[in-house]
């Protein structure tokens, strides 16, 4: 700090003066990302844990960046929903894994019981365009709307307005299902849920990792997988890494399930190559 005159100072900090630049640059690449189309759309397989077979996808974004190479979502997500961004990617994402479920049904790798979930952002699916390009993208495309789910925060819809309650009947009279991603981190009241049309409750990431410690009681785990039957919904578990927590996951009878023990999310060429050499669904 430079003192600049009695009692005042003119504080420089280097590190925080970086940061605010790196900030706007990052902005400004990200509006050039959406208009230059620098992003690509990867898939997780989601596997069935009664068949083992492949239930569907998540369709998860990537940014390569012309420079800086490969910026992960949790970096640049957060920016786009600050800026207001998010929305033509969230929709990128969406008409890009509709294009990719029609392309792989017309090649025979998949029939239309194959499911793809594409992640919504709260600011964005509360605006009512919406709805409107989500009609558009059904009617321009004729997909089956039983191959589309979407992924919300419970944060998203925690507060039980009739904004958003109309919203979600929306989604629901377009056919499209609803799951509620990171279910159980967003410390709210539980009661949205008998009043919102959900199918799918994902069980984040944090209460899997904690399961395959043998002194451990599974946490919360059961207790989510029982909220999901009682209220006639499906459980999916998120980051699921070790064949301990499958088996855990599997007594406990939740549904589904996605990670790393099964694969990775991988890009669209990989997928093809993995439904060509397994056609298990
Ligand atoms: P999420 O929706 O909870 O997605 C799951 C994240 O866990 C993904 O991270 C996935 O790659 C990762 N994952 C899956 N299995 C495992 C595992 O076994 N171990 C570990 N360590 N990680 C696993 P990713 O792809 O980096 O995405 C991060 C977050 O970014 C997502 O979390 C989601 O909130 C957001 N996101 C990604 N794509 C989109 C999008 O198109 N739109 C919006 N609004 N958000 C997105
Ligand atoms: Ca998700
Ligand atoms: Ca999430
Ligand atoms: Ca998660």
């Amino acid at each position: 700090a430079k003192a600049l005159g009695k009692g005042q100072y003119y504080i420089f900090d280097p590190a925080m003066h970086d940061e605010a630049l790196n900030r706007l640059q990052l902005e400004n690449d990200l509006r050039r990302a959406v208009e230059r189309q620098e992003f690509k759309v990867y898939y997780q397989p989601i596997i069935s844990l009664t068949t083992g077979k492949i239930y569907g996808f998540e369709a998860l974004v990537r940014w390569q960046h012309p420079t800086r190479g490969f910026i992960s979502p949790i970096d640049f997500i957060p920016v786009a929903e600050e800026t207001g961004l998010i929305a033509s990617i969230d929709l990128w994402v969406l008409q890009e894994s509709v294009r990719q479920l029609q392309a792989w049904q017309h090649q025979n790798l998949i029939n239309d019981k194959v499911t793809c979930s594409v992640n919504l952002s709260a600011r964005h699916f509360l605006q009512f365009s919406f709805i409107q390009h989500l009609r558009e993208l059904l009617e321009a495309t004729q997909i089956n709307p039983q191959m589309i789910k979407l992924e919300i925060t419970e944060s998203a819809i925690a507060n039980k307005n009739q904004a958003t309650l109309d919203i979600l009947h929306q989604i629901r009279d377009c056919h499209i299902e609803l799951s509620i991603d990171d279910f159980g981190t967003g410390y709210s009241s539980l009661s949205y849920l008998e009043e919102f049309p959900v199918n799918v409750l994902k069980i984040d990431r944090s209460f899997i990792k904690r399961i395959d410690d043998p002194e451990h009681q599974c946490g919360l785990v059961p207790g989510i997988i029982g909220i999901a039957h009682t209220m006639g919904m499906i459980a999916i578990a998120e980051g699921v890494e070790t064949p301990i927590q499958l088996e855990k996951l599997r007594g406990l009878g939740c549904d589904f399930a996605q990670g790393y023990l099964f694969s990775k999310p991988l890009d669209p060429e990989a997928i093809a190559e993995l439904l060509a050499r397994s056609p298990q669904w």
